[in-house]
């Protein structure tokens, strides 16, 4: 069964941390989700969908959390491929 996510994103979205947890299995793995024609009463309210790594459940955030939810996810993969071409060439940080 799915918890409505409204309830989630009213309780915690204001004054909600830059950093979020999924209310469903509490990873802190979410990346941002494709905006499809059924979220537009969302977007009017200023949330932005946001999908789980985890449990891939799909939830609303306000868009400012969406936001670093996106700068998030792009630092981590950078840091991924940064760690992967140090991998590559052991002799780079000498
Ligand atoms: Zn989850």
């Amino acid at each position: 069964m799915q918890v409505p996510s409204l309830i989630f994103v009213v309780s915690t979205g204001f004054g909600a941390t830059l950093t979020m947890d999924c209310p469903f299995c509490s990873s802190a793995r979410l990346r941002n989700s494709r905006t499809r024609a059924a979220d537009i009463l969302h977007l009017l309210v200023l949330r932005s969908p946001v999908r789980c790594h985890n449990c891939q459940e799909r939830l609303f955030v306000p868009f400012w959390t969406a936001k670093e939810i996106r700068r998030a996810t792009k630092l981590r993969r950078e840091e991924e491929r940064l760690r992967r071409s140090s991998e590559g060439s052991p002799r780079s940080r000498s």
